[in-house]
Parts: structure tokens; C-alpha cells; sequence
């Protein structure tokens, strides 16, 4: 306790000594906190970034589009540039060289690790009666060459497991349901196959759009969108992300994506469909608000509809939306459409899901075990009482060479005052949770993306797919409890953020009593995934053979024999495939550890 607060503890003070008590703690702290940030930078960790609200407050001032650093002006992220075609253009759109350089060059694109092997190893189960044959390439899944070339731009080498499999499922129109974890590149797993079998009749297929390489009057040339792909998940997060790597595989293409979230600015999303929209990715509010404008938004001409995430969303409350979007807003009558649904289990609601939407001959895939973390997370637990996690928090981080790191609380008030602690340490942090405002939240992702503030205090908002290069380490500074979440969420947070395609990670979690509740949960998956069990956890490890609660369809759903079988195993892991595990070698190197990317060595 500062010595200034044994005086404050007096009961005979009158109001000028408590101004002078105020003015003494003051300068106490901040001296405290001036040597705890010189200790910060010591240590390497940068400078905080004071938040400049006045910019952030003007937000309806025009905003550059497609601008990645947002210093000077913030851009929203519905506004990113892409791909403008031109009638003129033949089949394939020339070069954008600038465009191609902050789609596929930006330092802070996550690229494959050197752990992704671990991810080519995982198994992969085909549980329904048509088993696709995995495909071993990207050259050999019979992918238009624009995708092709845009999945090489990418620096994408061979396909993840889940690829292998929905590439040749969705290429030979079956309705898929994955379940399949975030980071093993779902996102491409349905973007790859369904903007390739397009690539080649959008002419045919798409809506009419205007000429806007030379200017846009939405007045005079605006149309109303009617996509041919909608992609709906559950937070704007992941929306914006899925827009972005949709970016990318539309490039040179006459494919046009658009992405509408909640929050956002709904002028410039209606202007952006305006200028037409072939794909459209969506979170389910946003959404349904334009289906309810027809002349604005058309899903009659949808041809694949998407959903990710699906368990999540069927936790909310969105029943009716979810008929209304599955049906197309009653105008679809292409009897060519095709559902896909990725989630990361396969429970109750969603086997009930596959069972009302997917073509009886659908094909399901599921990636490792639902709900496993993979071997690439190094996981500790450390025994923590409530009243020292700041000070323990504070050690660690200082204690870790500096890294980008997520902290995850349970309540938006503690991200709060989780964040300011962090920040009057002299720790660059920031923070996200759903009260702040969508441009708020979307300044601190491109903060925490960039590095500018490699520290990044979250509530589960962000706990769902959200892909930022070398995340090293997932601080739990608050476990998730049963009632929220329990394990499947403690998964999902270490899970989605490390360890993506491969990248290694840290997940630290702070125990105490109060976590009693996941106890068990955790030390199983804690041995599942060979990490050490604490001392303080031991009374939990269970005898015998370990048991999940899995989510295996025992039920039958009518889709014919259950077969399964690791045919991924077989196909993939062959070291006499051209895609030996040399060449993959070769492509995802091994960099120094700060900075671990895919140099493409393979192209
Ligand atoms: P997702 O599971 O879709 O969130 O993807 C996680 C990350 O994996 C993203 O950063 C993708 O760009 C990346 N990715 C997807 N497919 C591949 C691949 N075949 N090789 C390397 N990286 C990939």
C-alpha cells in the first residue's frame, strides 16, 4: 500500500488533506508505473498506443478504402478493395500489381507454420456413404486456373485435411456438413472448390452490374444484388475474415464479393451491393435487414449457401431467420442448390440441421476428433487466486520473450479494467468486447493484427475464428465456466488462435477454486493432448481409459449405411504421391522463430 493511504486512513482528515492524500497517491503510482513500463521495455515489449478517440468518433468521414495500416483515418473493413472487373476483360482479368500486393504480400497474412505436418496428420473420417477421394494437390482437384493461380498466391502448398476432402465432395455437387475445427483452413475448404466451379459461367450466371472502374452514380447505376453464394456465420469478426480470404480467390475473376455485418456502416454496405455482388458473406441480423429490402437484395439466384459455424449460431436465438435464409427468402427455385454447413461439433441441433437441409446423399467429414486440441499447443495451468491474477498476468507476460498474445476474461467490465491495468504498466495492449462500437472493435483487431498492440484483452467475442498471424501465446486469465461454454470454449479460444495451420503456441490458464467446475474436463484434455497435469489438478485424473462425451451420429440420420474410415490416412500420408513429403517440406520452411512464414519455395 502506498504510504500516502495510512494518513487516508484516519478518520480526522478534512478535505484539503485528502486532496493532498489524492495528489501524493498519484505521484506514487504513476512512479510506480513509470518503472514498471521502463521494466516493460527492457523486456522488449513496445511502446502502448494511446487510443485517439477524435479520430475514431468522426466516422462518418470518408475513408480511404482498402488502406491497411488505418493510422490516419480508420477504414472500415467492408470497404476493403478488391477485384474491380471490366466489360471488356475476356475470360481472365489482367494483373492488379498493387491490389495483388496487399491481398497476398501483407506481413500480416497467417501463413502455414513449420508444425504443419501435425495438421496433415490429423485423421479425417468420411461417415457417410459417399466417400470422397481426397485429393493429394491443388493441381490435381481439377480447379479452374485462375483459382489455381490465386491458391498459389496464397502461398498455399498442399491442401489441409479438410480441403482434400470438400474439394472433391463440392466439385462433384454433393451438400457436405465438416465438422471441423477452426484453423485447419475451412475457410478455403468451401471458398476453393465454390468460387473455382463458378470461375468459369459467372458471365452466364451473375447478375448484371455496372461499369464502376469509372466512377459510381448508385442512383443512376445502382443495381440490386443477387449473389450466387451466401455465406452466413455468427460474428462480424469472422465475417470480415472470410471476406478477406474471398478477396483474395476472386482475384482476376469477374466474381465480386461483398460482406454486410452488424455495426457496420449500412450505407456504404448497400452502396457496395449496388455495385453488384456475387458473393456474399453475411452475419444472420445484417442479412436478414436487407432480405427484408428486395430492391436492394435478391438471394433468388443463390446457388451455394454456406454456413460456418453452424453450432454457434443455433445458439442464438434465430430460428425463423435461419428457415428464411435456408429457403432463400422463398424466391430460390435453382434446383441446383447446394448447402454446406462446417461446425466444430456435430451435436444434437446440428445432426438435426444436416438432417432438414442437406440432400439425403450428403457427404459428412469429420477432422480429428471434434472438440481434441491439437498436439501443437503447449498447454500450462498455473493455481492463481483472484486478488493476484494482475500481478501474475503482469510476471508472465514480462517473463516471455514479447509476442502477440490474447488475454481472455469472462465479463466485458473486466476487459475493461484488464486493459487500462496492462496499459498503465507500460504493456501495449487493447481490448475488444461487444459493447464497444465496430469501429472501436475493428481498430483493435487491426491493432493487435499489425503489432501495434500485440496485446489484445478479449471477452469470447473473439474466441471464434479469428485468424492473426503468430498469436504465440492464449492467456485464460479467466477460465471459461460450464455455464459459459465450459471446456468446448476453453478449446476454441487455445485452439482457434495458436496453433493455426501449424503455427506452435502457449496456452496459460489461471486456476483456482472458483474453476472447480471444468476441472475435469480440462485434466482430460490435458492428458488427451499429452500435457502435464499439475499437482493441484491430480485428484481429477480419471482411472482407466479416457472417455469424451463425443458427438458421433449414433442416431442414424437416413443418409444411407454409416461407413467410415481413415481413407485420408491412406491417400495423403503416401510418401509416393508428388506431393511427397519433401516437397511439403520444401514449401512450408522453417524461419526464424519470431517470424515464421511460407516463402513458397514450392512455386
Ligand atoms: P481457417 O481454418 O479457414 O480459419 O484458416 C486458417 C488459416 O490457414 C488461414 O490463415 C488460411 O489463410 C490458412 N490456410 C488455409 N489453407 C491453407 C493451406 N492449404 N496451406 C497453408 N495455409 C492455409
Amino acid at each position: 500500500m502506498p504510504d500516502a493511504w495510512e494518513g487516508a486512513a484516519r478518520e480526522d482528515l478534512d478535505m484539503g488533506d485528502v486532496a493532498a492524500v489524492a495528489e501524493e497517491v498519484a505521484g506514487q503510482t504513476s512512479h510506480m508505473n513509470e518503472a514498471a513500463a521502463a521494466l516493460a521495455r527492457e523486456k522488449g515489449w513496445a511502446e502502448p498506443q494511446k487510443y485517439n478517440y477524435d479520430v475514431y468518433n468522426a466516422s462518418n468521414k470518408p475513408r480511404e478504402a482498402g488502406t491497411e495500416d488505418g493510422a490516419a483515418a480508420p477504414v472500415w473493413a467492408c470497404n476493403a478493395a478488391k477485384y474491380e472487373w471490366k466489360e471488356e476483360y475476356g475470360d481472365v482479368g489482367p494483373r492488379n500489381e498493387e491490389l495483388e500486393k496487399m491481398l497476398f504480400r501483407s506481413d500480416y497474412h497467417n501463413r502455414a507454420g513449420d508444425k504443419f505436418e501435425h495438421l496433415r496428420e490429423i485423421k479425417v473420417t468420411a461417415e457417410t456413404t459417399h466417400q470422397p477421394q481426397p485429393v493429394k494437390s491443388f493441381d490435381d482437384a481439377g480447379l479452374h486456373p485462375i483459382m489455381l493461380e490465386n491458391v498459389k498466391l496464397c502461398g498455399y502448398a498442399v491442401p489441409t485435411p479438410v480441403q482434400a476432402y470438400s474439394i472433391p465432395a463440392i466439385m462433384n455437387n454433393y451438400d457436405l456438413m465438416a465438422v471441423a475445427q477452426t484453423g485447419s483452413g475451412k475457410t478455403a475448404a468451401f471458398l476453393i472448390p465454390v468460387l473455382s466451379k463458378l470461375m468459369g459461367k459467372a458471365k452466364k450466371l451473375a447478375a448484371p452490374r455496372p461499369n464502376i472502374t469509372e466512377g459510381f452514380d448508385s442512383s443512376l447505376q445502382g443495381v440490386r444484388a443477387e449473389p450466387l453464394v451466401l455465406i452466413v456465420a455468427p460474428t462480424r469478426e469472422l465475417v470480415t475474415q472470410i471476406f478477406d480470404e474471398a478477396r483474395r480467390f476472386c482475384y482476376r475473376s469477374m466474381l465480386r464479393p461483398c460482406v454486410v455485418y452488424g455495426g457496420g456502416p449500412i450505407r456504404d454496405q448497400r452502396m457496395e451491393l449496388q455495385k453488384g455482388c456475387d458473393v456474399l458473406i453475411a452475419t444472420p441480423g445484417r442479412l436478414i435487414d436487407f432480405m427484408d429490402k428486395p430492391h436492394v437484395l435478391s438471394l433468388s439466384r443463390v446457388r451455394y449457401t454456406i454456413i460456418d459455424e453452424a453450432d454457434e449460431m443455433l445458439h442464438s436465438d434465430w430460428d425463423q431467420e435461419f428457415v428464411k435464409i435456408m429457403s432463400g427468402g422463398d424466391t430460390n427455385e435453382d434446383a441446383d442448390h447446394r448447402y454446406m454447413m462446417f461446425s466444430a461439433t456435430f451435436n444434437k441441433d446440428c445432426r438435426e440441421l444436416a438432417r432438414k437441409y442437406l440432400s439425403n446423399d450428403y457427404v459428412r467429414i469429420r477432422i480429428g476428433r471434434a472438440g481434441s486440441t491439437h498436439l501443437n499447443v503447449s498447454q500450462q495451468v498455473f493455481y492463481t487466486e483472484d486478488n493476484m491474477k494482475k500481478q501474475c498476468l503482469y510476471d508472465l507476460l514480462l517473463a516471455m520473450p514479447p509476442s502477440r498474445t490474447l488475454v481472455f476474461v469472462n465479463s466485458k467490465s473486466q476487459a475493461d479494467l484488464l486493459d487500462d491495468y496492462l496499459f498503465n504498466m507500460g504493456l501495449p495492449s487493447t481490448s475488444i468486447h461487444s459493447d464497444r462500437t465496430q469501429l472501436e472493435r475493428e481498430d483493435a483487431l487491426r491493432a493487435f493484427r499489425t503489432a501495434k498492440s500485440p496485446i489484445l484483452v478479449t471477452t469470447g467475442v473473439a474466441a471464434r475464428g479469428l485468424d492473426v498471424k503468430n498469436v504465440m501465446h492464449v492467456i485464460n486469465f479467466d477460465l471459461p465456466s460450464c455455464t459459459h461454454g465450459g471446456i468446448d470454449e476453453y478449446i476454441h479460444r487455445i485452439e482457434g488462435r495458436t496453433a493455426r495451420i501449424g503455427n506452435e503456441g502457449l496456452a496459460t490458464s489461471f486456476y483456482n477454486d472458483r474453476n472447480d467446475d471444468i476441472s475435469a474436463d480440462l485434466v482430460k484434455i490435458l492428458i488427451e493432448s499429452k500435457q502435464p497435469v499439475p499437482d493441484f489438478l491430480q485428484s481429477e485424473v480419471p482411472e482407466g481409459e479416457l472417455t469424451f462425451d463425443d458427438d458421433t451420429d449414433n442416431e442414424g440420420d437416413g443418409n444411407g449405411e454409416e461407413a467410415s474410415g481413415d481413407a485420408y490416412g491412406d491417400a495423403y500420408a503416401d510418401p509416393a504421391t508428388e506431393y511427397s513429403n519433401d516437397t511439403a517440406a520444401a514449401a512450408v520452411e522453417t524461419p526464424a522463430p519470431a517470424e515464421k512464414v511460407n516463402t513458397g519455395a514450392a512455386w
